[in-house]
């Protein structure tokens, strides 16, 4: 483990950590039309990649995450670029780790993979990890000083994540999964518990598990959610990313409704109902970001 990782994991045991907000939407302002692939900003507008970084840096985030989160090679061959997951999730890092100096850490970021693992789907499991596994370690090389799997759904993909993160050399490993409501509580969209979902990454090694992003989830059931994960988590430490309220078409633009203030708000709550990092998911600015790094400030 190289000696900045070391210090996260220190920092982490001692105070709650702010992570920073969403990516995609921030892309969007700059310039990233709908569907176009973000990830292949960051070998073509770089400057506009670390414009995000940087505005979430100078927010308060002790956490700046890469703009990878589409970025194993079955995601980026949708865009034509399967070939290119080295190329793309080093320079990520690499942009992500030259704004944060000295001054925040970077996580290299892995979501869903696209598709569904047998025997509900076509995904390989061999095959997936070793897609993870492929774009952990090309996060690491470009510096990434831990890695966040994020947005998940199934807990046996989840878990693959993990273990490939791990096999990559990553010293810190989160898993967080996009929670919806259901009749007998949160659950993942494949009907999967928190309790499930927690274990499933644990036994993986995982070093810090949570929730983010999430449909029809209120700051309010976020609340709660982050107790449920909490008492699953045991000693693990527990990490909270919320969207900024549930996306409205307003004037046909997407529109995330939760102000900075009622954002700052909920995660003091998330963190005095046992959060240990708290960051936003879709939606969420700098001005969220700030909002809640001036609270935990007092
Ligand atoms: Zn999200």
């Amino acid at each position: 483990m190289n000696l900045r990782t070391a210090a996260l994991r220190q920092e982490l045991a001692r105070r709650p950590l702010l992570c920073d907000g969403a990516t995609g939407t921030q892309l969007h302002l700059l310039g990233l039309a709908p569907g176009a692939c973000g990830e292949l900003w960051c070998l073509e507008q770089p400057e506009r990649v670390q414009q995000v970084h940087r505005h979430y840096l100078g927010a308060g985030a002790d956490l700046l995450t890469t703009n990878s989160f589409g970025g194993t090679s079955y995601v980026l061959a949708g865009h034509g670029a399967g070939a290119r997951v080295r190329e793309i999730n080093a320079a990520a890092a690499r942009l992500a780790r030259a704004v944060a100096g000295d001054r925040a850490w970077v996580l290299g970021d892995i979501g869903p993979y696209g598709g569904m693992l047998e025997p509900l789907g076509e995904g390989l499991p061999d095959e997936v990890n070793a897609a993870f596994r492929e774009q952990a370690a090309a996060l690491l090389e470009g510096g990434a000083d831990g890695i966040l799997i994020e947005t998940m759904s199934d807990p046996a993909e989840a878990a693959l994540a993990v273990q490939a993160a791990k096999a990559a050399g990553a010293g810190l490993v989160i898993a967080t999964y996009a929670f919806q409501q259901a009749s007998s509580g949160f659950a993942t969209m494949m009907g999967n518990t928190a309790a499930e979902c927690v274990a499933a990454v644990l036994a993986a090694g995982a070093d810090v598990v949570g929730a983010n992003c999430g449909t029809e989830v209120s700051l309010a059931d976020y609340e709660k959610l982050t107790a449920e994960l909490v008492a699953a988590a045991g000693s693990t430490p527990v990490i909270v990313q919320p969207n900024a309220g549930s996306p409205q078409l307003v004037n046909g633009q997407i529109h995330y409704a939760t102000t900075p203030a009622d954002f700052a708000a909920a995660g003091a709550r998330f963190l005095a109902a046992g959060a240990r990092l708290v960051g936003g998911c879709c939606g969420s600015t700098p001005e969220h970001i700030a909002a809640l790094a001036a609270r935990l400030k007092r």
